[in-house]
């Protein structure tokens, strides 16, 4: 296995940073995680836009062009000659020193990994998830911003040590207002009397590539779908809950909280999307 990092191949060994790298000190910094499927880089030009715009919302300069970055993604999967699986790309503010001061950072750290996937079973995409709802509220806007995909994830680990306690294998975050927000790494749809509705990401979640794909994916079939706010009452009682993810893509959640949703597995519109999705995962990329 070789590892993108910082213009270099290495292998896993070899693939070290500073204990200065910020990223590791602060969590300063943002990444991306990207599906491979039959060589094509998935929706790539959305996760680059979305990795630089959390870029320059954090004031960090990813020290490659756009372009040299979609060459060293190419040229890593061709290292690892990896046709089907997942890219964790990271850039960080870099070595500094003990202050928090990013001035001090020369320069920003790009790491790129490629990896197989254990994804879900198939069965878990016919039987679905439980999830609970947690106490750990989704950061807000007017804090760190959702819409970065920084690599302060400590509240999205806290929601799943509070999942992995409850015995269930997601979470559904709230925001302080108690609206529903997303999981803890997947963006949340529910479905009521053919109408799918997903909360809208100012309400303090990541604008999810996923997510946009299963909203383009109803608009061109008609399906009806809404980008409203909602509770955990409106989860509870949905005929159909699901999350969406790049490595999730389209999972059925079966049980909220000791509720059972529908049927109690996977219903028809999120196995229809699923099939929707799988579907066009080898077309909109970057071969
Ligand atoms: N929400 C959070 C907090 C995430 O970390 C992710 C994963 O990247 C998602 C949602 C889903 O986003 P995407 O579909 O771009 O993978």
């Amino acid at each position: 296995q070789w590892i993108y990092l910082n213009g270099q191949f290495v292998t896993k060994e070899q693939a070290t940073v500073s204990v200065y790298d910020h990223g590791f000190l602060y969590g300063d910094g943002i990444f991306e995680g990207i599906r491979i499927y039959n060589g094509n880089i998935f929706k790539c030009k959305a996760h680059l836009n979305r990795l630089y715009d959390s870029a320059k919302s954090i004031m960090l300069e990813i020290p490659l062009t756009y372009e040299e970055m979609e060459q060293a993604l190419v040229e890593t999967l061709r290292r690892n000659e990896m046709r089907d699986g997942y890219i964790r790309l990271i850039v960080s503010r870099g070595a500094g020193n003990l202050g928090l001061d990013p001035n001090r950072c020369e320069k920003a750290s790009v790491i790129i990994i490629v990896e197989q996937l254990a994804i879900y079973s198939e069965e878990a995409y016919k039987n679905g998830l439980k999830a609970v709802s947690v106490s750990t509220r989704r950061n807000i806007p007017d804090a760190l911003n959702p819409k970065i995909k920084s690599l302060n994830y400590l509240n999205n680990i806290l929601v799943k040590i509070q999942s992995n306690l409850a015995g269930a294998g997601e979470a559904i975050m709230l925001n302080a207002q108690g609206y529903v927000t997303e999981g803890s790494g997947d963006n949340i749809f529910i479905v009521k009397n053919g109408v799918i509705t997903t909360p809208p990401c100012y309400l303090g979640a990541l604008e999810g590539i996923t997510r946009q794909a299963i909203i383009e994916i109803c608009e061109k079939k008609g399906l009806k779908l809404k980008e409203e706010p909602f509770t955990l009452h409106d989860v509870y009682v949905a005929d159909e809950v699901f999350l969406t993810g790049t490595a999730a893509e389209v999972i059925a959640v079966r049980e909220v909280d000791g509720r059972i949703i529908g049927g109690g597995s996977a219903g028809p519109v999120t196995l229809e999307l699923l099939e929707d999705f799988r579907s066009i995962v080898d077309q909109d990329g970057l071969k």
